[in-house]
């Protein structure tokens, strides 16, 4: 069955409101390409929360937090970007590892298995996940995802 990523996303958001901080807000934007695409929308839900919930946790309050779907042909890419504390360069290369958790959140709660289990999923869907952070600046993630050609 076809997914509508935009009513989906717009769904995540709304059942993230109660865990995100105070002040904060999702802006999501669906950029280019068809909405309606072929693929699991419980691993694409799960990837979503814990990209989102980490931009909230690592981000201080009233910081403004931003999601967007773009669709290729054959492809479906996310990005989610904070305006949070970052990543320190020494720990960028551990992130996806369980249990791992960087020098800078030690005062913030949390396992280290959010990014596993997100790199566990985008990997048994044939995808690709990865950043860019600045120390005290912010993260973007981008996961990009394969899909059918809608002809298929
Ligand atoms: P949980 O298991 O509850 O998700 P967690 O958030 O610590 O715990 P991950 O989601 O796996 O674990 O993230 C691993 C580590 O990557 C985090 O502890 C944090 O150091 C870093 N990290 C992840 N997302 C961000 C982000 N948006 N900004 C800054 N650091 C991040
Ligand atoms: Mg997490």
């Amino acid at each position: 069955h076809p997914l509508d990523i935009v009513a989906f996303c717009e769904e995540v958001i709304d059942d993230m409101q109660v865990v995100i901080k105070p002040g904060q807000h999702v802006v999501y934007r669906h950029l280019s390409g068809r909405s309606a695409i072929v693929i699991d929308g419980q691993m694409v839900k799960n990837i979503l929360i814990n990209l989102l919930v980490n931009a909230s946790k690592y981000s201080a309050e009233g910081k403004e937090i931003e999601l967007t779907t773009t669709v290729q042909d054959d492809q479906l890419l996310i990005t989610v970007k904070d305006e949070g504390i970052g990543i320190p360069d020494a720990d960028k290369d551990k992130l996806f590892i369980n249990f791992f958790r960087a020098r800078n959140v030690i005062h913030v709660q949390g396992t280290g298995l959010g990014l596993y289990i997100v790199k566990r999923y985008v990997d048994l869907l044939g995808g690709t996940v990865t950043f860019t952070s600045q120390l005290d600046s912010g993260t973007i993630f981008t996961v990009q995802l394969p899909l059918p050609l809608p002809s298929e």
